[in-house]
């Protein structure tokens, strides 16, 4: 059996893991590199792998960086069955099409640029492609085993990762040539006693082969903050000053953070009663699968359910349905709460509220998490004295708050702990550290050393191992 390391080799984007046996191929996710733009799209063009080819992908979760790129597969002739939770299936679906209509506008753009001295730049993938893509998921339940094709050659079965809603560790059997081998596949691997989501659990079978994340490899990520207590506190002052509050957040698992601790705070009965909008089309599809699969969140989530049928929604809370209710909002009067993509400020509608908000005293920035270097987060985060946004300057007097701890990847502590908990009564064999950064790997394979037979390996780019 042949592994080859098609993306996030020594990096953290454009997930992509190639299994063959002398009769099958299947890939492990199928990411889209995220980076520079042209560097990206060179890389997101072509596959190193024939797309006809593969008999099947199979998906850990929903994150572009791991999803992205599988219409563009689609569009390149691959016919075969995508392998999902069920969750995952459904938030993939919103995420590709979102990322279908920026495909189509960077085509536009780049097309427009180039001035009619080039043929018409096509986009990597339509709307169309994902809407045809979509009908290749095959849908799975967590810990059940499936068969990849009738003759049971290979099988695989989801265990949940922690990591977002939906996202699994993969374990596949192989058969091949007389072998069974057993492979798994952490995918993102989250942390232990985060809100909404369960914690990942380990795989107590062993594997002689592991594939595993290594983002955090190198760092051990601040305790979580009481975030529900801080939000009471920003939304009181708030209130009092009658400022209002812009919270730039993820569409996906962020903004159904901080709203089902919102909610926890109306139902406590001490949520200031200042309005909150949730402004963003995409977080708006992403919150109703949240609603769609509350029954998989985690044992406080089913306590809450309990009294209140939906942790994403109370009276003085607002889905912003279209862009005239959006931009009501920049007139509005007295303190209120604005939740809004993207999460680093680099686009979606937060930017339109940071340009209203900004510039007066009353009002506070709340930052959630890390904010990447040149972001207009990280201007933000940094207090400089200017924010450049829609291409005009303008002076930063709101308050800014930064608030840590939210990361959805597991640390070194948290991966450690996965590991020692996974190999007490049985072993991993070859481990390979894919999705981290050099150093961060680096240090991982240390932490690791003990629990693995051989020494984990850092695969290259396009780089193959016989195991
Ligand atoms: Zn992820």
């Amino acid at each position: 059996m042949k592994i080859t390391f098609l993306g996030a080799a020594g990096e953290v984007t454009g997930s992509q893991h190639l299994i063959e046996t002398s009769h099958r191929r299947i890939l492990l996710d199928c990411g889209f590199f995220q980076g520079p733009r042209a560097e990206s799209r060179r890389k997101n063009e072509t596959f190193h792998c024939d797309p006809k080819s593969l008999d099947a992908v199979v998906l850990s979760h929903a994150h572009i960086d791991h999803c992205g790129n599988l219409p563009r597969l689609y569009r390149q002739g691959f016919r075969g069955p995508v392998f999902s939770t069920d969750a995952t299936a459904d938030i993939a679906e919103i995420m590709l099409l979102d990322s279908a209509k920026i495909q189509e506008e960077d085509a536009v753009y780049l097309t427009r640029k180039l001035r009619g001295n080039h043929p018409p730049i096509e986009p990597l993938y339509t709307s169309e492609d994902v809407e045809r893509l979509m009908k290749k998921f095959e849908p799975c339940g967590f810990e059940e085993w499936h068969s990849l094709a009738d003759d049971d050659e290979v099988r695989i079965r989801f265990t949940p990762a922690g990591h977002i809603l939906g996202s699994a560790i993969t374990e596949l059997e192989v058969r091949d040539q007389g072998e069974t081998k057993r492979i798994v596949f952490t995918g993102d691997l989250g942390r232990r006693d985060m809100p909404l989501l369960r914690d990942p659990v380990p795989v107590t079978s062993g594997a002689d082969v592991l594939i595993c994340e290594s983002t955090y490899g190198s760092r051990v990520h601040p305790p979580p903050q009481d975030l529900k207590s801080q939000l009471l506190e920003i939304l009181t002052e708030a209130e009092a000053k009658g400022g209002r509050v812009i919270i730039p957040a993820f569409a996906l698992g962020r903004t159904q953070q901080v709203v089902y601790f919102l909610n926890d705070l109306f139902n406590e009965g001490v949520l200031p009663r200042i309005p909150v909008f949730v402004d963003s089309p995409l977080a708006n599809r992403v919150t109703k699968i949240f609603r769609r699969y509350d029954h998989t969140l985690d044992a406080d989530v089913q306590e809450v359910l309990k009294d209140d049928p939906d942790p994403f929604g109370f009276s003085h809370l607002t889905y912003v349905r279209n862009q005239r209710e959006s931009m009501e909002l920049n007139n509005r009067e007295g303190a209120f709460v604005v939740i809004a993509a993207s999460g680093m400020c680099e686009g979606g509608r937060v930017v339109h509220h940071l340009k209203h908000g900004i510039t007066r005293e009353e009002n506070t920035v709340v930052l959630m998490g890390y904010q990447a270097p040149h972001t207009t987060g990280r201007r933000i985060a940094d207090r400089e004295p200017y924010i450049r946004l829609f291409g005009r300057e303008h002076p930063l007097k709101a308050k800014v708050l930064q608030l840590e701890g939210l990361s959805a990847h597991a640390d070194v502590t948290d991966l450690k702990w996965w590991f020692e908990e996974s190999t007490r009564e049985s072993h991993f064999g070859h481990v390979f550290l894919v999705h981290g950064e050099p150093d961060s790997a680096t240090s991982l394979a240390s932490v690791i050393h003990d629990q693995c037979d051989t020494d984990p390996v850092i695969p290259k780019y396009r780089e193959s191992f016989e195991v």
